[in-house]
């Protein structure tokens, strides 16, 4: 049987119709693997995300030699959101899981620009000292469930 020339999709997914051309976006790049869009609800100014053009749901799915593609283009597009808008940082990040605050099940990379004090994403890290016991078994159990793959 011949190969589909389509990336396997999900029906219901939203970023899988804007592969396929089915809604529209703004979008700022394309290549064999990924493309990248400026997101509809922007959390600052130049928000994009960045996926990749097949349908996994999120980081945990995503096959290994997909993570390059879609980090290579995320960094592109990021030097360019660098240079088009001048941003004095910027945040990549993305979710994973509803608790993690993720609405859409097709991975995607957020990026963020950022200005000095514009309170855009709290973080919590680096400002409470974590407790040494604690962070040795947490690192016992993550050493196990490692070499367990
Ligand atoms: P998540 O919450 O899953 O990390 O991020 C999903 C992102 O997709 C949100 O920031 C949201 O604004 C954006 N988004 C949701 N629907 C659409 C859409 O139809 N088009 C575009 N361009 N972005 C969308
Ligand atoms: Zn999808």
């Amino acid at each position: 049987m011949a190969k589909s020339p389509l990336p396997p999709r999900d029906a219901e997914c939203i970023f899988c119709k804007i592969v396929a051309g089915e809604l529209p976006c703004h979008k700022v790049h394309e290549d064999e693997h990924t493309i990248a869009f400026m997101d509809i609800f922007p959390a600052s100014p130049g928000h994009v995300l960045v996926i990749p053009k097949d349908h996994h749901p999120d980081l945990l799915a995503m096959p290994d030699d997909l993570l390059g593609p879609v980090m290579a283009a995320t960094r592109r597009v990021a030097l360019a959101v660098a240079k088009s808008q001048g941003p004095d940082g910027m945040n990549l990040f993305q979710a994973n899981g509803v608790a993690a605050g993720q609405t859409v099940f097709h991975f995607h990379m957020h990026i963020l620009p950022r200005r000095t004090g514009d309170g855009v994403l709290s973080t919590e890290h680096g400002k409470r000292a974590g407790d040494h016991a604690m962070l040795a078994r947490e690192a016992e159990a993550l050493r196990g469930a490692l070499a367990d793959m």
